[in-house]
């Protein structure tokens, strides 16, 4: 099946089944996302949105279907009618294009805040220090930690050490930003800041999924809103629709726990 053909948004993701041990974790999920877009994924623990994620830059692969980045395939190219998986350092290349925070900030403790962000644009997009070192400063300076530059992530809060996990994926400049949980692991105290943080990407225009349990948060930010269950979409809407008015009543069940 030919993928060039029957993409349109910036993020397609087509008929994608994921197994683990013969269970399905993924059934069948398609979605697509414009540019622009915010997104917000929620559903139980289980429920397969960490694997949807890494779904979209190739951190999974998929047992069937496709996922498209601006109409490129990120882990696969075509050889007549088949899908090949790519060699790992093709797959770096393209990964660029996706950004990615995750709930345990993942900084390399052994570096500050500016080498953290410093580091994947001159090894995968042939910057120079220099010009990394600028970069990397302004965006810690958008994200609200330019007196951090030379501080390690061992003497950052939680919040501030996402916020620079937030930089970092921005270096890269990709066209999609995803979110995994990005304050499940902090304090209540540390949420707002990153959720600010995430907020003025939103407002920037950046194209962002973003999987979360803050529900108020997904209804002030998104411009639509997914639940899925046992690894498929169940509803998707507007946040007045998805959070409003539910209309599957695993959507409702859910909201109410979380509520
Ligand atoms: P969620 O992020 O919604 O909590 P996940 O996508 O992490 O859910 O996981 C969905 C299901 O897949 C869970 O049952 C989980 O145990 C299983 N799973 C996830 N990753 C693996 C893996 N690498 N090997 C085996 N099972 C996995
Ligand atoms: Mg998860």
């Amino acid at each position: 099946m030919s993928t060039a053909t029957l993409t349109t948004g910036l993020v397609e993701i087509r008929n994608v089944h994921k197994s683990y041990n013969g269970v399905d974790v993924l059934h069948d999920v398609s979605l697509t996302i414009e540019p622009g877009e915010v997104v917000s994924i929620l559903g139980p623990s289980g429920s397969g949105k960490s694997t949807l994620l890494r779904t979209i830059n190739h951190l999974e692969t998929v047992d069937a279907g496709w996922v498209t980045i601006d109409g490129a395939l990120i882990g696969y190219e075509h050889r007549g009618d088949k899908l090949y998986e790519l060699k790992e350092k093709q797959i770096l290349g393209r990964r660029t294009q996706v950004g990615m925070v995750f709930q345990n900030f993942n900084l390399f403790p052994h570096l500050t805040a500016l080498q953290n962000i410093v580091e994947a644009p001159v090894a995968l997009k042939r910057l120079s220090k220099a010009d990394a070192r600028e970069l990397a400063a302004g965006l810690l300076d958008r994200v609200g930690l330019g007196d951090k530059a030379d501080a390690y992530p061992r003497q950052l809060s939680g919040g501030q050490q996402q916020r620079v996990a937030i930089a970092r994926a921005l270096a890269l400049q990709p066209k999609v930003l995803l979110f995994d949980e990005p304050t499940s692991a902090l304090d209540p105290e540390l949420v707002g800041e990153v959720l600010d943080v995430i907020r003025d990407l939103a407002k920037l225009g950046t194209t962002l999924v973003i999987v979360t349990h803050e529900i108020g948060f997904a209804r002030d930010v998104s411009d639509r809103v997914i639940f899925i269950d046992h690894g498929v979409i169940l509803e998707q809407g507007t946040p007045g629709e998805v959070l409003g008015t539910p209309r599957h009543p695993r959507t409702k069940e859910f909201l109410g726990n979380v509520l």
